[in-house]
């Protein structure tokens, strides 16, 4: 399996730790309260009002969903079948506090790091599927994160299947420092080769997907969609103000202002986008 030269050195795997069962686990801990304040409109939303999709009834906002609940609303149900799991970063900087950091967003989330990997059906369509979830130490993108994606697409080209990925982000990983740049390359790496064996790939960029992960494999699908209001983009706005002293529109960096200005394919309501997922998988021929 190993298309793309050697394994990284900085990962190791630890096959005491295979988290295969965490799509049975149960979601983590929400806080039990009765109101919700949309971060985009400030509205104080009745928690049963935003249903299972958790969409702002006030302004449509998509509120952050975990992966779990992520998986839930998007694959059939019991398709997902978890694969990658039990890889941990060696902390190639012994970086101060990253090891117990891991240990909480572990512990929260109920995953093994910041993308869950594996294979399902959406819609009947199948594919190979990531999801990143930005309770996990802000999706921020270490070594292990490139490792799983890398994988995923090289799973994906010796099986002929389409990858969709749902992106979120806050960048690099600080505290692996150059490791997780180098990330970046690596999967495009494979995004490449994915593409050269004629086959789809799909990113739906979700609220918030910024940094290293916006400048390599979110921008890199064939289609990009993204989820109303969801913040895009690189560096952000206040360092861009600063550099280019210019006042930055209200909607900087929002979908709505990248699919004006062509760098996203269409903005799909997040209760339309696995049936709109599966159309596009099958238009361009699904697993072959
Ligand atoms: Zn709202």
């Amino acid at each position: 399996m190993a298309l793309f030269g050697k394994k990284d050195k900085y990962i190791r795997i630890n096959p005491n730790r295979s988290l295969k069962k965490t799509v049975e686990r149960e979601a983590p801990e929400v806080p039990d309260e009765l109101f919700a304040k949309c971060p985009s409109c400030k509205h104080m939303i009745y928690q049963k009002d935003l249903g299972i999709a958790k969409i702002c009834p006030a302004c449509s906002y998509n509120f952050r969903i975990s992966a779990q609940e992520r998986l839930a609303i998007t694959v059939d149900e019991g398709t997902f079948d978890e694969l990658f799991t039990g890889l941990e970063t060696k902390d190639p900087l012994k970086f101060p506090q990253y090891a117990e950091k891991l240990a909480l967003a572990r512990e929260k989330t109920g995953l093994d790091e910041a993308v869950l990997t594996g294979k399902a059906l959406i819609r009947g369509q199948k594919v190979a599927l990531a999801i990143m979830d930005s309770n996990f130490i802000m999706a921020s993108m270490g070594t292990v994160v490139g490792e799983k994606l890398t994988r995923l697409f090289e799973l994906a080209i010796a099986e002929k299947l389409p990858v969709v990925i749902f992106t979120a982000s806050g960048g690099a990983r600080m505290q692996e420092g150059i490791m997780s740049l180098m990330q970046m390359a690596k999967i495009s790496a494979a995004v490449k080769r994915h593409s050269n064996a004629g086959l789809f790939y799909l990113t739906v960029l979700t609220d918030p997907t910024t940094g290293g992960v916006t400048a390599s494999f979110a921008m890199e699908g064939d289609i990009i969609l993204a989820e109303p209001q969801a913040l895009i983009g690189f560096a952000g706005r206040r360092v861009i103000e600063t550099t280019v002293r210019e006042d930055l529109p209200e909607d900087f960096q929002r979908a709505e202002f990248l699919l004006d200005h062509g760098f996203v394919d269409a903005i799909v309501k997040r209760t339309e986008l696995a049936d709109v997922i599966a159309d596009l998988v099958k238009f361009h021929g699904g697993a072959r």
